[in-house]
């Protein structure tokens, strides 16, 4: 079977995937096969989704024996997974990472002191998750401060998802503008710019959704003074706060949750992408103070929650939660950023590397390797031929490489991935390889 054979031309999926799509087929650690039996290194992570990697036995195992015992048994009741999973997720809480010394604007010196939800919506993908969130802040507002405090604010290169509700918070016309109208009540402000927050942020607003790297922004990420000025903001105004972790959340920036890492103190965070290690979960952290204002029927899904994805997200729990392991994926990150450093010194090409953890991106720069053309075919031609080296990779915004693997992964891994980009830059630096530009 040539590689070729893998590659699926026609396909009966919608036209919102690519019309070429390669069909893999396993997976194992890192490493992906594709249907022809050719291997990938994965630097794609399912889109920061299998933090753990493929092939796991021990997940399986869970799996299998939970679908056996019980699968679904819908919201009309609580099963023993359920109970476990939210149980461990409330009583690690938010903010354990010491803070070095920093002023969070919510007083106190900083996210030392743990803080604990009090209760976890179950439900199936970020989107939802997102969904719920903003529903939460309005069912907030309106009950706890009364009517003419709707609005919500999201800022500038922000993804929160593509239902209705999530897409109306993503400040992307790319992604919005078929889909209008949205729904009312949205504002935008500058992201990471502390005085566009100043003159936006209001007593009329419900709500402030935010990511702490704008996972498919161009990884962007917000200061201290900017995570301080929103706790403050938030807090002077009775705003909910949101912080989407659904790409950054557990693990995957070297923080557990990213937001302990800035200073960012949530009222509620939402989680999905890793949480079931590949199974659809998703997650929102509820506080008290919201929780007591929710009434039985206010919100509810069929599958969120089911006993076979928590049983698994329990283990996954276990594993993505304990402090060596995430200290682990610091280190592995600060390893990978240190050789895109040494890439994106030695090319022309290349800007800045950006992002933390095993969440990291390096700039292309389109308009240097443009040619003849506008340079708009670059990244999509770069993917392609790292493709074909045996390497998937994400993009992020419009020219950002993006890279998150498996945390599994280990630094031989890395240093293989990092010798085929180095050698497709060293062809495309010497123009032996063309771009499509
Ligand atoms: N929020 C963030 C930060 C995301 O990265 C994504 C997915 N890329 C979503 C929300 C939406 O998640 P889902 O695709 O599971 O609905």
């Amino acid at each position: 079977m040539s590689s070729d054979s893998a590659i699926i031309k026609e396909h009966p999926l919608p036209n919102c995937f690519s019309p070429e799509l390669l069909m893999i087929s396993r997976g194992e650690g890192v490493w992906l096969e594709d249907a022809a039996g050719r291997r990938y290194l994965d630097f794609t992570g399912g889109i920061a989704v299998n933090a753990l990697g493929y092939g796991r036995d021990d997940l399986a195992q869970i799996a299998a024996e939970q679908i056996k015992k019980l699968v679904h048994i819908s919201n009309l009741y609580i099963t023993e997974p359920v109970l476990e999973l939210a149980t461990k997720m409330i009583r690690r809480g938010v903010g354990k990472e010491p803070a070095e010394g920093a002023d969070t604007g919510r007083g106190g010196t900083g996210p030392s002191e743990s803080r604990r939800f009090q209760a976890v919506q179950f439900l199936n993908s970020g989107s939802e998750a997102n969904e719920t969130a903003l529903k939460f802040a309005r069912l907030y507002a309106l009950r706890a401060r009364g009517e003419g405090h709707h609005k919500l604010l999201c800022f500038s290169g922000s993804f929160h998802g593509r239902t209705m509700g999530a897409l109306s918070v993503t400040a992307n016309p790319k992604y919005q503008t078929p889909f209008q109208p949205l729904v009312p009540g949205v504002e935008v402000a500058q992201y990471d710019d502390v005085q566009d927050l100043e003159s936006k942020l209001d007593g009329s607003f419900a709500g402030v959704i935010v990511e702490v790297i704008q996972g498919e922004g161009g990884l962007a990420a917000m200061r201290r003074e900017f995570a301080a000025a929103l706790n403050r903001l938030c807090r002077k105004h009775d705003v909910i706060l949101i912080a989407d972790e659904v790409q950054t959340g557990l693990s995957r920036t070297g923080s557990f949750y990213a937001s302990e890492g800035i200073g960012l103190e949530p009222d509620i965070i939402t989680l999905a992408k890793p949480l079931a290690a590949g199974l659809p979960l998703a997650a929102v952290l509820i506080p008290g103070k919201i929780n007591s204002l929710i009434h039985v029927g206010d919100h509810g899904t069929t599958f969120g929650g089911g006993p076979v994805t928590t049983a698994v997200a329990s283990r996954v729990w276990d594993i993505l939660s304990d402090p060596g392991f995430v200290a682990q994926t610091r280190e592995k990150g600060e390893y990978l950023a240190d050789k895109l450093n040494v890439l994106a010194e030695k090319h022309s090409f290349t800007g800045g590397v950006r992002g933390r953890g095993l969440l990291l991106g390096l700039e292309i720069l389109q308009e240097r390797l443009a040619g003849g053309g506008d340079g708009s075919g670059v990244m999509p031609s770069l993917l392609r031929i790292l493709q074909e080296q045996g390497l998937l990779i994400l993009r992020s915004g419009g020219n950002i490489l993006r890279i998150a693997p498996p945390l599994i992964i280990e630094p031989g891994e890395i240093d293989q991935g990092i010798a085929i980009l180095a050698r497709v830059f060293e062809q495309v630096e010497s123009g032996s390889l063309k771009l499509t530009t």
